[in-house]
């Protein structure tokens, strides 16, 4: 058989090393066949054409190549420097083939046949990979020439525009501890992103009411009712507050959205007039941040009853599910103080917002803004909404 795979006989090649890149200054004609042949036959399966990697890439991966020759060579090394070249490579599958002569063509196109590569599948048609690079260079015996090919699965930083339209696997980084690491969205329920280093959730996403996933701080975006605008607003930040709160309860019945749950944005709630928590969390924030005032949506759990100091002692977590729902509620940052607005009908006096500090039954672990989501740090309780050294700050992008 001509064709052979050589497993890593590219890393004793003798110079050059020759790229294709698609409109690159490395590009060779044979190379450049096989690529345009390629994105062909991807089109006749109606899958995306592969991109080629940019000429700057090229002469980058060039470098690697010659720097790997003559060392001991194994899959992770490769990896490793494929993944310091492309940061945003998520999947990747690569193979060398050794040829007696010069690949011609007609040669260069049997890659095309189904191949096992050193670390996975190298499926020329799958619509995993989005990037392809090739080399060609002769080998160092000078009795034959050999091929690395490589595929991957470019993998965009996240981005709510990039959800948006339709992108589901990103790359994520840690504002904590820096790592990247890539997840992907099922788009079919509300879900959060946590660091697998350090468990900090770094973001989060609701379902909407047209069941797309949006960044949980899309949903906060201010609104003012539009049947309220010509009134006259009562004079004063407290009554102004008051009057908000106050009509957004009156205004609302509860009432769950059943499984998988979604979230309304404010306009929906006050023309449904129904909501669960987090939509009349919503509502009221974002009403309230129409009118000036930075009010945050707080996501976590709601006790009971007011949780016992051993629950509350340093280390423990929360307390579980049988002891308390998940919730949301409205935190109002005013003299210096936090306090806490409820937006569901519950039972105690709701005429008068807790302080935030001296409410035991909440649990937070995020707070969200329109342009910010705030999560806890530590895994001990907290009610202390406004102390920066205890939430980690993650800007929406
Ligand atoms: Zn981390």
């Amino acid at each position: 058989m001509l064709l052979r795979i050589v497993s890593l006989a590219l890393f004793v090649l003798l110079l050059p090393v020759r790229l294709v890149a698609a409109t690159g200054p490395y590009a060779s004609p044979v190379l450049n066949d096989f690529f345009l042949d390629l994105n062909q036959r991807r089109a006749a399966h109606r899958v995306a054409p592969l991109q080629a990697i940019t000429a700057a890439q090229a002469v980058e991966l060039e470098k690697v190549l010659v720097q790997l020759r003559g060392q001991p060579a194994n899959s992770s090394s490769v990896e490793t420097e494929i993944h310091r070249l492309f940061p945003n490579a998520g999947r990747l599958a690569w193979l060398t083939r050794g040829y007696p002569s010069e690949p011609k063509g007609s040669e260069l196109a049997a890659l095309l046949q189904p191949a096992k590569g050193p670390t996975s599948s190298v499926d020329w048609f799958g619509t995993d990979f989005t990037h392809a690079a090739l080399a060609l260079a002769p080998q160092a015996t000078g009795a034959g020439w050999t091929v690395f090919a490589l595929l991957f699965e470019n993998v965009p930083d996240y981005e709510t525009v990039l959800l948006r339209s339709g992108q589901r696997t990103f790359f994520f980084t840690c504002p904590q501890c820096q790592k990247r690491f890539a997840g992907t969205l099922t788009g079919e329920y509300s879900q959060s992103i946590h660091c697998p280093d350090d468990g900090l959730k770094i973001a989060e996403f609701g379902r909407d009411s047209s069941s797309h996933l949006d960044h949980v701080c899309s949903f906060i975006e201010p609104f003012k009712p539009e049947d309220l605008r010509a009134r006259t607003p009562p004079p004063g930040l407290a009554e102004l507050c008051g009057d908000i709160w106050l009509r957004c309860l009156g205004s609302l019945s509860y009432r769950r959205h059943g499984n998988p749950d979604y979230w309304f944005r404010g306009p929906e709630t006050w023309k449904a007039h129904v909501g669960d928590c987090k939509d009349g969390s919503v509502l009221l924030a974002a009403w309230l941040r129409a009118e000036g005032i930075p009010a945050r949506v707080a996501l976590g759990y709601l006790a009971e009853k007011p949780l016992a100091a051993p629950q509350l002692s340093a280390g423990m977590k929360y307390p579980g599910r049988r002891d308390a729902d998940g919730h949301a509620w409205v935190v109002l940052p005013a003299d210096g103080d936090d306090y806490i607005l409820e937006s569901t009908n519950h039972h105690w006096n709701r005429r008068v917002p807790p302080l935030a500090r001296l409410e035991n039954r909440y649990w937070p672990e995020s707070q969200v803004t329109p342009n910010t989501l705030l999560v806890r740090r530590q895994t001990d309780w907290t009610s202390d909404y406004g102390n920066p050294s205890l939430w980690t700050k993650i800007p929406k992008r």
